[in-house]
C-alpha cells in the first residue's frame, strides 16, 4: 500500500549538498514528493511502498554528504496526496530557529582539481567553492543559509554559475557562496597606505615576491587577518616579532602540503587525518629530533613542537602553490587584540605591522580564528576552538529555557542554547582591550541574533572582576554566577555526555573561590545535581597578586616562604631566591611576611610555574603558560617512573614534601629532565590517591592543565589501570575556552 513519508531532519544539512542528494536519492528510488529547506531544518515528503520508504530513510542515513551531520530524524506516515513528481521548493522562513550552522570548510578535491586547472573556468580563482565546501560560519548573517541572509548578497552571479547553482545535479547546487572569476570576489593589493598596487592573479604573484623579499603581509583570509611572512627568513620572522610586539610565543605555520610538513615534523597517521580534514585546524606536532629543518629558529624558539597547517581556502592554495615553502601564519592583530576582520580597520590597527596589504571585496560576517589542536591519546583535544567547529552544538540530556553564557576572562567565548542544544561561539580572546570587549559584545548580539534566542537567563563566572561578570549586571536579564572550577568540570561531563556521581580532578591557573581565594588544584564531587569542592592543594601566598603570575619566581617564593619561612632569603642555592636583586627580595619579603598584597591560592598552575622556575627553566615569561609549557618539554626528554611521596592531609596535598624533595634533588646534581618527569609522575599519583579515597567510578579531567600532553595520558593511563573510567575534553577545550558551555550546564540543571 502507497503511503506518504514526513520527515524532518535536523542537524548540520543546510548548505552541505543535501538538497541535490536527496533530490539525485529520490529520482533514482523513483520517489515523488518535496524538501524544503526551513529555519527549523529539513522537510521532506516521499510517497511510496513502507519497503521502499524504510529504505529512502536508512540510505539517507548511509549516503548522506560527508559534511553534513544529521542530529536527528523524525519520521512519520500519512495519507497519500498522489504527487507527480520530486521538486525542490523554496525556503520559508518561520518557527523557532534551531537549525544548525555550519562552520566553514576546508576546500574540497574536486574544487582544488577545477583551481589548479588550466582550462577551467575557475583557474586560480581564490574563492572557488562548491555545496561540499567553502565559508559558511564567517559569512552568515542571518538563517535560513540562502544568498540573501549572507556576505555574498552584494555580488550577483554570472549566468554560468547561476545555470550552476539552479541545477539539482551540478555540485554548485544552492552553494551560497558560488562565484567565479567574472561574477565574485576578487582579491587586490594595497600598500599600507591603502593604496591598490594591483588586482587578481598580479596582486598573488606580487605578494609571493614581496614574501620572498622579506615583507610582512597582512593578508585577508577566510575568518580574518593573517599576518605572513617567510618562515625560513630569520630577519623577516624578528621583524614581524618585533613590530607585532611578541616576544617569544611560537607562531602558527602553514605549510604548502603535506610532505614539506613531514621534512620538519613527526606526523602520526591520527595527525596526518587531522591535517587533512575538512576543519583543517593548525595542528601541534613535535619536531624531527634530527635537529635537520629548513625553518628560521625563530618561529618557535626553543620548543620542541610546532603548530602547522595546510592551505584550506583556493586564496591560500594559489598563494603556497607559487611559494612553494612554509610561512608564518599569525593572526591579524597586536598582541592581546582579537583578530582583525574588515579591512578598512586593518588599514588602521596593522598598518604599523604590515608592509601591505592582500585583500579582498567579500565581507567577514564575524571573526572566525584559526583552531588549534593537538592530538591526546589518539584522539582530538581541541585547545582553541574556532573554525571548523563552532558553531556546532552540544546536546544537553534536557531542555531548558534559552540562557546565555558569557565565559571567563580569558580565551573568552560564549554560548546559548536553545532548548537541549548549546551552540558555543568562536574564540573571542582574552578581554583585556577595548577591541576584545567590543568583540565580545558584537559576538553576544550576533549570536542571539543568528538563533533568535529568547533570553531568559544569563550566567557569568563569580569573579566579580572579570569584564564578561560586570557586563552581566548592566543587563535587565536576571543572572546567575557560576564557579569557575564546577564550570570546567560541568564542561567535561556535559561534552562527554556522563552522569553523576563523579570525582573530578581540576587543575587550571586562576579561578575565583568560594571563599573568596584564588583556586586552581582541586578535586570537586558532583552528584544530584550539586558540585562540592572536596580537596585542594594547600594554599600557598603568591607576593604580587597578578604579577606573580608573569613571573614565576614570585610564586617559587611564595612557595619557599611557606616551606623554610624568612629564612628562605640566605639560601642562595635557590634560583628564584638569586633571580632577584637584594632590594626587591625585601619588598617581596614584606609582602609575604604582612600579608599585603599576597593572596592565598591554591593553583596547580602556579605550581607548575614554582617548579620551573626552583628548576631554573624561567623566571619571568613573556606569554601565558609559558613556563608550564616549558616544565613538560622538559620532563619529555627523560623516562621515568618514579615519583615523589604523595602525603595529604585533610583532602590537602602537602605539596611542600614534594618541593623539599626536588630542591635536594637539585643540590645533589640530579638532571633537571628527571626531576621534572618525577614531578608529573607525582601529580598523577595525587590523581590516584584521591579517585581511590573518594571511590568514584567516573574521574573527569578538565582546567587548563590537562593541555599538558604527557599530564593527561599518564593521568589517563593510570585511573584505567586502577579501575577507573576517565573522562576528558576532546571538541571542548580544557582551558577557559570550555567555561560557557559549563556554565549552562549547571544552570539548566536549575530547571
Ligand atoms: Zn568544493
Ligand atoms: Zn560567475
Ligand atoms: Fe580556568
Amino acid at each position: 500500500m502507497i503511503k506518504r513519508l514526513s520527515l524532518v531532519i535536523q542537524g548540520a544539512v543546510q548548505g552541505v549538498g543535501f538538497r541535490p542528494f536527496i533530490f539525485r536519492l529520490a529520482s533514482e528510488m523513483d520517489l515523488k514528493g518535496w524538501i524544503i529547506n526551513s529555519s527549523q531544518g529539513v522537510f521532506i515528503e516521499v510517497e511510496g511502498t513502507d519497503v521502499i520508504l524504510n529504505r529512502f530513510i536508512s540510505r539517507i542515513r548511509e549516503e548522506k554528504p560527508g559534511p553534513s551531520f544529521i542530529q536527528s530524524l523524525e519520521s512519520k506516515y500519512l495519507d497519500p496526496v498522489g504527487f507527480k513528481a520530486f521538486e525542490i521548493k523554496k525556503s520559508e522562513d518561520k518557527g523557532v530557529k534551531t537549525v544548525i550552522v555550519l562552520p566553514d570548510i576546508a576546500t574540497c578535491p574536486d574544487c582544488l582539481n577545477e583551481v589548479f586547472d588550466p582550462k577551467n573556468r575557475r583557474y586560480l580563482y581564490p574563492f572557488t567553492n562548491c555545496t561540499n565546501c567553502g565559508p559558511r560560519y564567517s559569512i552568515i548573517e542571518s538563517l535560513p543559509y540562502d544568498r540573501p541572509n549572507t556576505a555574498m548578497k552584494h555580488f550577483s552571479m554570472c549566468e554560468k554559475c547561476q545555470k550552476e547553482y539552479d541545477n539539482p545535479l551540478d555540485r554548485r547546487f544552492h552553494a551560497q557562496p558560488n562565484a567565479c572569476p567574472d561574477c565574485g570576489p576578487r582579491v587586490q593589493l594595497w600598500d599600507n597606505k591603502g593604496k591598490v598596487l594591483t588586482e587578481k592573479e598580479e596582486a598573488l604573484e606580487m605578494v609571493v615576491q614581496r614574501i620572498n623579499n622579506g615583507e610582512v603581509i597582512a593578508i585577508k583570509g577566510l575568518g580574518g587577518f593573517h599576518l605572513v611572512v617567510n618562515a625560513q627568513d630569520i630577519k623577516a620572522v624578528s621583524k614581524l616579532r618585533r613590530r607585532k610586539n611578541r616576544d617569544e610565543k611560537p607562531f602558527a605555520l602553514m605549510f604548502p602540503n603535506i610532505e614539506s610538513i613531514k621534512f620538519e615534523c613527526k606526523v602520526s597517521q591520527n595527525e596526518e587525518q587531522l591535517i587533512h580534514s575538512s576543519e583543517s585546524p593548525i595542528v601541534i606536532l613535535d619536531k624531527l629530533s634530527s635537529g635537520q629543518s629548513n625553518l628560521a629558529e625563530n618561529v618557535a624558539p626553543g620548543n620542541p613542537s610546532l603548530g602547522v597547517m595546510l592551505p584550506y581556502t583556493p586564496l591560500h592554495y594559489v598563494l603556497m602553490q607559487l611559494l612553494g615553502k612554509p610561512i608564518v601564519a599569525t593572526s591579524g592583530n597586536l598582541s592581546d587584540e582579537p583578530i582583525c576582520i574588515d579591512e578598512i580597520e586593518a588599514l588602521d590597527r596593522l598598518k604599523h605591522i604590515t608592509d601591505c596589504f592582500l585583500v579582498h571585496n567579500r565581507p567577514i560576517v564575524r571573526q572566525v580564528d584559526d583552531s588549534l589542536v593537538r592530538i591526546v591519546k589518539n584522539r582530538e583535544l581541541v585547545l582553541r576552538r574556532s573554525r571548523g567547529y563552532a558553531p556546532l552544538p552540544v546536546m544537553l540530556k534536557t531542555r531548558a529555557v534559552s540562557m546565555l553564557a558569557v565565559g571567563a576572562h580569558q580565551k573568552n567565548c560564549v554560548a546559548l542554547n536553545i532548548e537541549n542544544r548549546v551552540f558555543i561561539s568562536q574564540h573571542i580572546g582574552d578581554l583585556e582591550t577595548e577591541e576584545a570587549f567590543n568583540a565580545f559584545e558584537k559576538t553576544i548580539s550576533s549570536i542571539k541574533n543568528l538563533y533568535d534566542a529568547d533570553i531568559k537567563q544569563i550566567i557569568c563566572d563569580a569573579h566579580p572582576e572579570y569584564l564578561s561578570s560586570k557586563y552581566t549586571k548592566d543587563i535587565d536579564t536576571p543572572n546567575i554566577e557560576v564557579q569557575h572550577h564546577f564550570a570546567h568540570m560541568a564542561s567535561c561531563i556535559a561534552e562527554n555526555e556522563i552522569e553523576g556521581p563523579v570525582l573530578g580532578i581540576i587543575w587550571d591557573g586562576t579561578g575565583y573561590g568560594v571563599d573568596g581565594k584564588i583556586w586552581g588544584g582541586e578535586f570537586i564531587h558532583f552528584s544530584k545535581k550539586r558540585f562540592k569542592r572536596v580537596g585542594s592543594l594547600k594554599n600557598f601566598l603568591l607576593p604580587g597578586g597578578n604579577q606573580a603570575v608573569k613571573e614565576p619566581r614570585r610564586t617559587a617564593v611564595g612557595l619557599l616562604f611557606e616551606m623554610y619561612g624568612k629564612e628562605f632569603t640566605d639560601r642562595q642555592d635557590l634560583k628564584p631566591v638569586t633571580a632577584f636583586q637584594s632590594n626587591e627580595l625585601k619588598i617581596i619579603l614584606q609582602m609575604l611576611d604582612k600579608n599585603l598584597n599576597a593572596p592565598q591560592t591554591s593553583s596547580m598552575g602556579r605550581l607548575f610555574d614554582g617548579v620551573a622556575s626552583i628548576l631554573g627553566l624561567k623566571q619571568e615569561i613573556s606569554f601565558e603558560g609559558q613556563a608550564a609549557i616549558e616544565l613538560e618539554y622538559l620532563a619529555w626528554e627523560s623516562k621515568t617512573e618514579v615519583s615523589y611521596q604523595v602525603i595529604v592531609v585533610d583532602n590537602l596535598v602537602q605539596w611542600q614534601d614534594c618541593i623539599f624533595e626536588i630542591i635536594k634533588e637539585l643540590n645533589q646534581g640530579q638532571s633537571i629532565s628527571l626531576i621534572a618527569h618525577k614531578f608529573h609522575n607525582y601529580l598523577v599519583d595525587i590523581i590516584i590517591y584521591f579517585a581511590k579515597h573518594f571511590g568514584e567510578q567516573k574521574v573527569v579531567l578538565s582546567g587548563g592543565c590537562f593541555q599538558n600532553r604527557l599530564l593527561t595520558e599518564k593521568a589517563i593511563d593510570a585511573l584505567e589501570k586502577n579501575g577507573f573510567q576517565p573522562y576528558w575534553h576532546q571538541r571542548i577545550p580544557p582551558n577557559d575556552g570550555g567555561i560557557a558551555l559549563g556554565q549552562i550546564f549547571i544552570a539548566s540543571l536549575k530547571h
